[in-house]
């Protein structure tokens, strides 16, 4: 059954535009449904259009009460509550897994483990490796097979396995999707996801635990502190592979400064789009790699910024349709030249069409603004 959470994010602009001081709408839904926000901190959906959709929001959080609040269990060492023969072939073995969020046995649980649409994201990128794949954004759930072997996701946290071969191949398994959707955790003091959380953007009286820093079953960050979002701390946390990391977030900006230069000519955005998809891929597939164990810091710093480059292209992708014969092709330059400087885009416009240009460059806008000093400090 959908979540509370994803029923008020399934209402919300879906753009990720930053305008309500939130990374992402569903680190917003989470605020809202915690009452830390009212919808209308959204100013998005204050358009005309989105007029039921705010009234959808309020119906959904007034069923938010009588709800009764959840409490942390307590999880295992390694994760695994069990491992045990399957019914149909006892050659083979069954468990059940949790992934541990940062939370102590009887903390009140605020979120769900998993941003289910991040979740789903993370998956798609070591599809690769399963001879089958489906995630369910609205349901928090991903399950995957290969040959007899499957294995279901769920988004507040429990991982089931089917007729695989041991138990350790059981413990691999779970150490390397452990690896591949850390990112989609959500943090049980801010409801936002860690991605989110990298980038150093939440709101300072939000920030002051990061449980999902304590969080980690199979590994742990060992730090006290969240990290700069810089070159720096990708070579701090993954000396190693820093060369490559840097490399594939150099490659994303290349790509968005591609789109930027060519907006205005028939190009194939398409293509761009994909093509951060691949580098996500492969920047996933090599943090589930055993040699990059103990690197994860770094790996996920750079999944920030290519999703923060993904983000920028789909608001750039949108505008491009209105740039020829809308009437607003003025204002729209105007806007893509301040959002690419990281500049102010000034003030939030009357007129709803512009508004809703506005806050699609808006992504650009944060983008710039967060990856402009990336590599100088
Ligand atoms: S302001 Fe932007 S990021 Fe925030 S909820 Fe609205 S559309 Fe989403």
């Amino acid at each position: 059954m959908s979540s509370i959470w994803n029923k008020v994010w399934k209402s919300t602009p879906k753009i990720d535009c930053n305008l309500c001081g939130f990374m992402t709408c569903a680190n917003f839904s989470r605020n809202v449904v915690a009452g830390n926000v009212t919808p209308l901190a959204c100013p998005v959906l204050t358009l005309p259009q989105f007029t039921e959709q705010i009234e959808e929001i309020s119906k959904v959080t007034a069923s938010r009460r009588s709800i009764p609040p959840k409490v942390a269990a307590e999880i295992p060492e390694g994760g695994v509550l069990l491992t045990k023969p399957c019914r149909d072939t006892t050659e083979r073995v069954m468990a059940e897994l949790r992934i541990s969020n940062g939370l102590n046995p009887g903390d009140k649980v605020r979120f769900s483990v998993f941003d289910s649409e991040l979740l789903c994201e993370l998956i798609e990128c070591i599809k690769d490796k399963f001879e089958s794949l489906k995630c369910s954004t609205d349901l928090g759930y991903g399950r995957a097979d290969t040959g007899e072997l499957s294995i279901t996701l769920l988004h507040d946290g429990r991982i089931n396995m089917r007729r695989v071969l041991d138990k350790e191949s059981v413990i691999q398994l779970f150490r390397e999707i452990e690896h591949a959707i850390f990112g989609a955790m959500i943090c049980n003091c801010c409801g936002s996801d860690f991605l989110s959380i990298l980038t150093g953007r939440i709101e300072p009286q939000l920030a002051a635990t990061h449980t999902v820093f304590d969080a980690g079953t199979t590994f742990s960050f060992e730090i006290d502190f969240v990290p700069a979002f810089s070159a720096k701390s990708i070579h701090e946390h993954a000396s190693e592979q820093a060369e490559f990391l840097l490399k594939t977030i150099q490659s994303g900006l290349d790509l968005l400064d591609d789109l930027v230069d060519g907006l205005s000519n028939e190009q194939n955005t398409a293509n761009h789009s994909l093509q951060i998809e691949q580098l996500k891929s492969k920047v996933v597939s090599s943090l589930v790699e055993s040699d990059n164990f103990g690197s994860e810091l770094g790996f996920l710093i750079t999944l920030s910024c290519l999703k923060l480059i993904g983000n920028a292209m789909t608001g750039l992708i949108i505008v491009q349709e209105k740039l020829q014969g809308s009437g607003h092709e003025g204002f729209i330059q105007k806007l893509i030249r301040a959002a690419n400087q990281g500049e102010s885009l000034g003030e939030f416009p009357e007129d709803s069409e512009q508004a809703w240009l506005y806050a699609q460059l808006s992504r650009l806008q944060i983008t710039r603004t967060l990856m402009n000093p990336f590599f100088s400090s």
